[in-house]
């Protein structure tokens, strides 16, 4: 007895001091991030909307639960690990005593079969994780693997350790039911088939093998504990804290302001010797980025849904989370070293880290690409998919602002875009006179806002510069506005007041340019005492309901197939001229995966009579991007298959007669596929993308879209 208790407690405290260390260090270089109070504050002023989170996240695995196969694989690997602490807490008991139980629980023979229930779950749970690892290797799918890039072997040994946890674990208890030692007397189903397995064995040999296996159990669980702290599966740690300091509802919709030593950065008093611009080095992180480099499981749930890394480009999130976490732990030494003496006793491979660029290519020795950070359209599928909330975009954001404000380096032709935006107010340089030509075809009067609206008035109408200037997305506009004119909804417009939101310059990451656009059309709305906005850019969309509150922009923004489809089903509008076609929808990332509007869309298409909707196979929350967001718009696409095209072809899948969707970029996008696919012969000359106003206005009786629109 003396001697198990002695093995037991030595190995409990060597591997706890090992994990203590390594846990200390790993929080120092965590907090050498910026700080990021705005985080804790959130924790402290919603405790009841972090619960809530805990539970459905941590305790529900709603996000893994996405995926069914895996994430019942992992639902039951979690709950078994939760149930099976009650199993270490008796093995531990067991060194002392043969007879202990666990107080206030005894002997209940429920509690034996849940454990035993659990420990078979867990099995169940690594033999589906073992599969899935098996058919999804990057050996035979390559990229479309999504465990290319993530440390498999890593993976496979954690596996193994679970799987001894539990078979030691059966296996001892399974020799105390020979020995008599075993506190349930019933419904430890597993326990008691091991113990039949073992019955032929001498009583000696059952007393040799529970004391064995109850040491071997608390080996495997000490092992474990150390490669945990070791490994990507300190998630298992510090998945639940990560969760509970993300951004709520989620890392989606809004950029984060740009920060500085914990205060959002005031451009006219920025000092570029003491402020921090964006993301220039790994410490730039705030300590919630360094927790999301130590938090990432490796699952490559994000990976396989980013449009960049499908189509062939250099970026995956999982891969950029990775590299910055491997990065940072190379750099840890320099970054922990207490003084200059310290960093110069270094090792010339710690100095050679620290002197990497963050950004910057392979010949520059750079850590992340700039193709990488650039190939990103903030779709937001690797926000939404991450089951542990690690927030991509933010960290990508980051890293062009410090490119765009500091460096002075990001692809050229974007550079036309920003120079048009400060000059002219919008991102094609059409200039303001330019904005209220679509007014003048329509056969109504639409009021422009003179000073501040009326109070007859109750939208204003924010056009958009594509919704203005672009000619496709004009045939929208008009159709919305047509629409609202049928309906009797009294709005109005600023017309040449009107500027572009900035969503392209912070997307960009010129959070400066953006920042004097913002406060500009936040003045003129304020100024014309607007409460209520109608937006048809999904990007407008996000920008003024969900960034302009940054500011002090407080409106109530709805999005016009939002206020279309009330519009119908109030009967102010009614679809009545057949429309017969099959017509697959888009989702614009902007506006569902961001904004969560899914069915009003939808709805209006099912309202229309003659049209039949096919479903593309990705869409909703799991839509695939145009390729427009993220200013991508503006950049070439050199790298890969264009996203459009891609997206074309899905749609192409269906056989569609039309494609519809809700954003004047998704239009351009798709527009410009179609072309190139009618180009060589892929798609029917009459196949067209319209906007789902449109499509209503072709069915409302008094709505037609008037020919030649354009
Ligand atoms: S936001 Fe979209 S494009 Fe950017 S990394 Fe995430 S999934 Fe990829
Ligand atoms: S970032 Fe999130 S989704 Fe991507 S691999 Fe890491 S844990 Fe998985």
């Amino acid at each position: 007895m003396a001697l198990r208790i002695t093995i037991g407690l030595v190995l409990t405290v060597a591997a706890a001091v090992i994990a203590a260390r390594r846990l200390w260090w790993l929080y120092r270089l965590a907090t050498v991030g910026q700080p990021a109070p705005e985080r804790i504050e959130a924790v402290r002023k919603h405790p009841g909307r972090d619960v809530e989170t805990q539970a459905s996240e941590v305790f529900g695995q709603r996000k893994l639960l996405q995926w069914t196969v895996p994430g019942v694989a992992h639902f039951l690997t979690f709950w078994g690990f939760i149930v099976l602490l009650l199993t270490i807490i008796e093995a531990y008991g067991d060194l002392f005593s043969k007879t202990f139980a666990i107080p206030g629980i005894g002997h209940w023979a429920f509690i034996g079969f849940i454990e035993d229930l659990f420990a078979v779950g867990v099995l169940a749970g690594i033999a589906a994780f073992a599969v899935i690892r098996l058919r999804n290797t990057p050996k035979s799918e390559g990229r479309a693997s999504r465990f290319s890039g993530s440390h498999t072997g890593a993976a496979w040994l954690v596996l193994l350790m679970i799987f001894l946890v539990v078979a030691t674990l059966l296996i001892y208890r399974g020799a105390q039911i020979n020995t008599g030692d075993f506190p349930y007397a019933h419904g430890a189903f597993a326990s008691q088939i091991v113990g039949h397995w073992l019955s032929p064995l001498s009583a000696g040999a059952n007393m040799a093998i529970e004391t064995t296996f109850i040491l071997a159990q608390l080996a495997v669980i000490m092992g474990f504990l150390v490669v945990i702290v070791y490994s990507k599966h300190l998630h298992i740690g510090v998945a639940p804290l990560n969760v509970l300091f993300s951004r709520r509802p989620n890392g989606l919709r809004a950029l984060e302001p740009m920060r500085s030593n914990g205060k959002v950065l005031d451009f006219e008093e920025a000092d570029p010797d003491t402020d921090v611009f964006g993301i220039g080095k790994i410490e730039d992180l705030t300590w919630k980025g360094m927790l999301d480099l130590g938090t990432c499981t490796e699952c490559g749930r994000c990976q396989s849904q980013c449009p960049a890394w499908a189509t062939g480009k250099p970026l995956s999130p999982k891969m950029l989370i990775l590299d910055l976490r491997d990065h940072a732990f190379a750099k840890a030494p320099y970054l922990l070293a207490s003084g200059e003496e310290d960093k110069a006793a270094l090792s010339d491979a710690v100095k050679h880290e620290a002197e990497r660029p963050l950004v910057g290519t392979a010949e520059n020795n750079g850590v992340i690409d700039p193709d990488v950070i650039w190939s990103c359209t903030n779709c937001g599928a690797c926000v939404h998919e991450c089951p542990v909330d690690i927030e991509h975009i933010d960290h990508i954001a980051g890293m062009r602002r410090h490119q765009v404000l500091i460096e002075s380096e990001f692809p050229v032709e974007a550079a036309g875009m920003l120079k048009n935006l400060e000059n002219k107010g919008d991102p094609w340089g059409m200039g303001e006179s330019k904005r209220a030509e679509w007014m003048t075809e329509l056969d109504f009067d639409v009021p422009v806002v003179d000073g501040a609206i009326g109070d007859d008035v109750e939208y204003l109408f924010w056009v958009g510069c594509a919704g203005a200037l672009e000619d496709r997305a004009k045939k929208t506009t008009k159709a919305i506005a047509q629409l609202l004119h049928t309906a009797g909804v009294s709005f109005a417009v600023l017309g040449p007041a009107e500027t572009c939101t900035g969503d392209p310059a912070r997307r960009m990451g010129n959070e400066f340019v953006y920042s004097m656009l913002a406060q500009q059309n936040i003045e003129t709305l304020n100024e014309a005492a607007v409460k209520k906005v109608i937006a048809s850019c999904p990007h407008c969309f996000n920008t003024i309901a969900n960034e302009y509150p940054q500011l002090g922009g407080n409106y109530e923004v709805i999005h016009h197939t939002q206020l279309l489809a009330r519009l119908v089903d109030e009967g102010k509008l009614k679809p009545v001229t057949p429309i017969d076609e099959k017509i697959t929808y888009h989702d614009p990332c902007f506006l569902g995966r961001h904004n969560r509007v899914f069915t009003p869309p939808r709805h209006i298409m099912e309202q229309v009579p003659g049209v039949r909707s096919q479903e593309m196979h990705r869409c909703k929350e799991r839509g695939f991007c145009c390729g427009a967001g993220g200013a991508r718009m503006w950049m070439e696409e050199r790298i890969g298959k264009r996203i459009n095209i891609e997206r074309i072809d899905e749609a192409l899948g269906t056989d569609p007669d039309t494609i519809s969707t809700g954003c004047p970029y998704c239009l351009v996008m798709l527009g410009d596929a179609i072309a190139a696919k009618k180009s060589s012969g892929e798609a029917k000359e009459s196949l067209e993308v319209v906007d789902v106003a449109q499509l209503l206005a072709r069915s409302v009786a008094g709505s037609a879209e008037p020919a030649g629109q354009d």
